[in-house]
């Protein structure tokens, strides 16, 4: 019956769904060529829907990154986990950017109809300037992503101090808590509605590629496949240099062999679930049995990790950027590629570590640089595979500076664990 194909159709998940939609509706555009381009506005309503969820989901998730973030629950071995955890990710993006700009992956592809105003280059002092508000609720009404989320970062962390400050039972307290399950609840109800679009994106993503493959021909397959390699260098790059090279070979003095033998289980899982929170029980008994590292570390730095740390997720950021900004014929100034850094640098404290959250971070990407958000539709179809780099990417680094952390403060047995340290010659 109709209900038993619906309920089987459902019972897919919704990214397979996405990726059969994407291969169908580039096949239409294919076959049928420009005709294809009339299913232009279902792709459209698809871009209105993700429009409509960025800057809300930006407040709610944040909200709840900046709780997580205040220095105050954090102590020194936390306070050095989080600022390695920013700068790795910072990294990250920087490799992202640079093979993006190596590989223009974008080229060769269109967007129909794209409107995108010609801004002016903004210079340096202003690129920074810019990241704080005047007005809060303007920068918001204005879409405007880098001030929002700093805006919001600011006021989290506040709440998150008063919290500490105040005892419990005074009012300033418990209201505190209130503004903080209302961000929960919140952020709740935003994915709510985000699988919601999900169900619609599976046309809307059909309609996208009939469009675009309409359009373009088979000029339009290479850029997908660019991308992909695209991102798998990037990653390449930044596990083989930021991880193994200066973390585990330069400052550990460990061999970096081994650190991928102890860090495989974790690899291989967060490969095949797509999700760093799904993973995290895997991480935490490498991080246990495989390098010997103290349950007091692990047990705070790999879940709040598996939240913050996106080192793949960001990286991806930057090299969908320059996707997109190929798609449209522009190059990214100097100012914009760092607009890019903080943003995505500043939104993965609010992205949770499940499958697909990459996506919703590259609409603010997107938004931010006024760069077609039909983008984030077409690379929707070969997300399962780019989120499976991504999370491999992101527990990886988990694990890489969680070991480095436990050494610095004493908080790991090297001896019994897969490591066998190699001879660097010291000066
Ligand atoms: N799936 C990723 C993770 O869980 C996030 C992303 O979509 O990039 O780490």
């Amino acid at each position: 019956s109709i209900r038993q194909l619906y309920d089987r159709y459902r019972s897919v998940p919704i990214i397979y769904r996405i990726g059969i939609a994407f291969v169908l509706g580039s096949l239409l555009g294919l076959t049928v060529g420009e005709p294809a381009t009339r299913l232009e506005p279902l792709g459209e309503l698809f871009v209105r829907l993700l429009q409509m969820i960025v800057i809300p989901i930006i407040i709610f998730t944040l909200l709840m990154g900046a709780r997580r973030l205040s220095p105050s629950s954090l102590g020194k071995i936390g306070s050095q986990i989080v600022v390695l955890y920013l700068a790795t990710t910072a990294i990250a993006i920087g490799f992202g950017l640079l093979v993006g700009n190596l590989i223009n992956p974008g080229i060769g592809l269109e967007v129909a109809d794209a409107s995108v105003e010609t801004k002016e280059a903004p210079d340096m002092v202003d690129v920074f300037m810019n990241i704080v508000p005047t007005n809060p609720i303007g920068a918001m009404a204005d879409g405007n992503v880098l001030p929002t989320i700093f805006f919001v970062i600011a006021f989290g962390l506040a709440l998150a101090y008063l919290q500490d400050e105040y005892d419990v039972g005074t009012p300033v307290h418990d209201g505190v808590q209130t503004v903080f399950e209302l961000a929960e609840t919140g952020a709740e109800a935003m994915f709510k509605i985000v699988w919601g679009v999900m169900e619609y994106g599976v046309i809307g993503v059909f309609a996208l590629m009939a469009t675009t493959f309409g359009q373009s021909g088979a000029d339009a397959i290479a850029p997908f496949a660019k991308l992909i390699g695209a991102l798998t260098l990037a990653v390449a790059l930044h596990i083989g240099f930021t991880y193994l090279l200066v973390i585990q070979w330069g400052l550990l003095r460990e061999s970096p062999l081994d650190f991928l033998k102890g860090a495989k289980e974790a690899m291989v899982t967060a490969l095949s679930i797509r999700s760093s929170s799904g993973t995290l029980p895997v991480t935490m008994n490498d991080a246990d049995e495989n390098f010997g590292v103290d349950e007091e570390v692990y047990s705070f730095s790999l879940p709040l990790g598996a939240t913050i740390n996106m080192d793949g997720t960001a990286m991806y950021q930057g090299v969908a950027a320059i996707f997109a900004a190929n798609m449209v014929g522009q190059t990214l100034t100097l100012g914009e590629q760092l607009t890019v850094v903080m943003t995505a640098l500043l939104a993965s404290i609010g992205t949770a570590g499940v499958p697909g959250s990459g996506l919703i971070m590259l609409t603010m990407i997107l938004t931010q640089l006024g760069l077609p958000l039909e983008v984030v539709g077409m690379v929707a179809g070969v997300d399962p595979i780019l989120d499976r780099l991504r999370t491999m990417n992101n527990v990886t680094g988990d694990l890489a500076v969680t070991t480095l952390v436990a050494d610095w403060n004493d908080k790991i047995d090297r001896a019994s664990t897969v490591w066998t340290e190699v001879d660097v010659p010291t000066p």
